[in-house]
This record gives structure tokens, sequence and C-alpha cells, in this order.
């Protein structure tokens, strides 16, 4: 029995979450994979309810379950709190203790949406990449953090810590090479070695790491020109190996290239379970509204099935599901265009896929 840990979130999360769940319980039954559910709270629901993101049962919850669906936190209610109590620090926090270094963003177009993105077909047709983002170090967790008063008293001082070990910089090389090794054999290191110590250990340390990956073909990039040529030629790219903030970044940028952000899934892995969630926020303009696309946090499902479960076919199904639905023209408001679709809301989107997944 896999015993999946539910965590909606804030916002538009619990939508979404909701529909995925059924999704992956839709699979499981068809697929025999005997799965049992169990809700925890995060984020600002958690600070309401306990008065901190990570309430301890949620933590135990994860430590002993084999995956995590994760929704999204964070919302316009807790701005104000202080960065380390706001909801957004629960994420963070769970990433850290379960050891959740490897963030993987696979970008692909789903054909049917090819003039859905902002970008020119020619350029975004067949896009298929993978951002590999670092996710427990760098600025997000560096120490020194805070806002400190100046020593003339006059003002504060915000500081925020870019720290990075060769031990970070080793396993998360290693498993951009391995991933390139099941792709096109290219892996693209993203730094800002014109400028960063931290990224000149980077380059050093992932030069290193090549030479136990002979058949990759690796190349390295400055952060800024990579933001452009995303935008100008994404085909160039296969696996784009990356630091936390860098990869924050553009893989929202990659977004675009497939029409939405409601379209792009993630798989966060290493020691523990892997924590699955869209790279989507918690989206409280459209929260309530039956209007967030949940096929990312679907699309996450999937990654939940092949990496920690290892159901390749029931993966693929739940991908060829989501596939089938684009085609048949159902589009929720983000990914809409006037023409020959439907519009949907979360919950018909969701129904469409379970009945996709059912059919087969
Ligand atoms: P966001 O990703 O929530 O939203 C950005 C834009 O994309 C909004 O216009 C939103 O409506 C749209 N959008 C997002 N998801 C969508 C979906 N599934 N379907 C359709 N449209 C969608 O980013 P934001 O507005 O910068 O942040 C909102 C809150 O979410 C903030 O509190 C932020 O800290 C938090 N956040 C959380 C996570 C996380 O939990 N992993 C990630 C990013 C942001």
């Amino acid at each position: 029995m896999a015993r999946i840990a539910v965590l909606g979130g804030d916002g538009v999360g619990p939508e979404v979450v909701r529909e995925a769940a059924k999704i992956l319980a839709t699979a499981g039954a068809r697929f025999g994979i005997p799965l049992e559910f169990e809700e925890g709270v995060v984020g600002g629901a958690a600070i309401d309810k306990h008065g901190t993101p990570l309430p301890q049962e949620t933590r135990q919850l994860c430590s002993v379950c084999d995956a995590i669906l994760f929704g999204a936190v964070g919302g316009p209610k807790w701005d104000s709190l202080p960065v380390d109590r706001r909801p957004e620090r629960g994420l963070l926090l769970l990433r850290k203790e379960l050891g959740l270094y490897a963030n993987l963003r696979p970008v692909k177009l789903f054909a049917p949406l090819v003039d859905t993105s902002p970008l020119k077909r020619e350029i975004i047709e067949e896009v298929d990449l993978m951002v590999l983002r670092e996710l427990t170090g760098g600025l997000y967790f560096g120490e020194p953090k805070g806002i400190v008063p100046v020593e003339n008293g006059k003002g504060k001082r915000g500081v925020d810590t870019l720290i990075y070990t060769t031990h970070e910089i080793e396993r998360i090389a290693r498993i951009g090479f391995q991933i390139a090794a099941q792709r096109r054999k290219r892996l693209t290191s993203v730094d800002k070695v014109n400028v960063l110590a931290s990224s000149q250990l980077w380059r050093q340390v992932v030069i290193e790491a090549a030479k136990e990956f002979p058949d990759i073909e690796l190349d390295h990039m400055l952060v800024d020109n990579c933001a452009m040529q995303l935008i100008r030629d994404p085909r160039r790219f296969d696996v784009v190996l990356t630091e936390n903030t860098f990869g924050d970044i553009l893989s929202d940028e990659a977004a675009m290239l497939v029409g939405s952000i409601g379209m792009l899934p993630s798989a966060s892995l290493g020691d523990g379970p892997g924590l699955y969630e869209p790279i989507h926020g918690s989206a409280p303009d459209i929260a309530g509204q039956d209007k967030a696309n949940p096929l990312a946090t679907i699309l996450s499902v999937a990654m939940l099935l092949r990496h920690s479960l290892h159901h390749e076919s029931a993966a693929a199904a739940i991908e060829a599901a989501v596939s089938q639905v684009l085609e048949r023209g159902y589009r929720t408001p983000d990914i809409w265009q006037p023409g020959p679709t439907v519009l949907v809301g979360t919950a018909q989107m969701g129904e469409l896929v379970v009945e996709s997944v059912v059919k087969g």
C-alpha cells in the first residue's frame, strides 16, 4: 500500500489538488496500485489553525508517507508576516527537512496548445526541455538572513546569503548528467560566473563532475543570456541545470513556452519521499472561482507515479489522457482562445481527465 500525503495549502492549491488526487485514485484503480490518501494542513491554512506554517503533525505525516501531493501556499492574508513566519516558509522547511534537493521541471509543449503561447509557433513547436533546479541551497536558505538595524541607527539592512558547497553542487550536477543521459544527452549549466563566487565554484564542480559522464555534451551559459535564449531559441535546450533562485525564475519564464504556468508540473526528489506540485503559486486572484487550470498538478501526479511509485504505464496513461482532453478542445480560461474550443472550469477539466484515464 502506497501512502500519499495530500497537502492542498492555500488559494487554488486545494482546488487543483482535489482534481489531481481524483486522477491518481483513478489511475491506481485502473492499474491495480493500492493507494492510501491522508490529508495534512500546511501554509497559511496551518498558520490560521496551528499558528505555524508546518505543524508537527504534517511533518510527521510527510516523514512516513511514500510521496507528497502538494498544492501551493501563500496569499495576501499572510503577506505582512515576517519572512520566517510566512506560509512559504512551511514549504521551504519541508523541502529542507526531507532533503528534497533536486527539483525536476519538465517543459513540454502539448501540440494542441501551440497557438496559446504568446511566442511564435515556429519558435516553440516541439519544445521539450527539463529545468533541473537545486532546491535546498542558495539564497533561500543561506545564513545570515534577515533585516537588521544599521550601526549608525539610520535605516536598516536586508541581508540574504548566497552559499553553495562542493557537495551540494556535485550531487545536483550528477542528477543533471543522469537525466541528460536518458534524454538527448545535452546539459546546459546556468550560472553567473562573471560576478558571483558561488557561481565560480558551481562551474568548477560541474566541469569536474562531467568527467564521469563523457557521453554528455556540456555547455555553460550565464543566467541573463539563458533568460534570453529560452525565448529566442528554446529548442536548443535539453537539460538546464541551475541553482535555486535562477531555476525559480527561469522555469516561470519557461512556462510561457507551453502556454500557461497552469501547465507545468514538478517533482522534488532527494533523501526522503518525493514531493509533487505544480510550479505555480496559490493564485489568489482566481482562487475559489473554479478558474484554475488543474493540469499542472495532474501532470505532477504522473511524475509521482513515475518517480516515487515506479509505475511508468500509469504515468504515461495520465499524460496521454491530458493530451486527449486538449486535443478534444477543452480549455480552462488561462489556455482558452476564441475558436473551436470549449471553456471549462477546474472541476470539469478534472472530470474530463478522469474519464479519459478510465477509458484508456
Ligand atoms: P502565482 O503563480 O500564484 O500566480 C501568477 C499568475 O499566474 C496569476 O495571474 C495567476 O492567476 C496565474 N496562475 C497561477 N496558477 C494558475 C493556474 N493553475 N491556472 C491558471 N492561472 C494560474 O504567483 P504569484 O501571484 O506571484 O503568487 C501568489 C502567492 O503564491 C504568493 O503568496 C506567493 O508567495 C505564493 N507562491 C507559492 C508557491 C508555492 O507554493 N510553491 C510558488 C510561487 C508563489
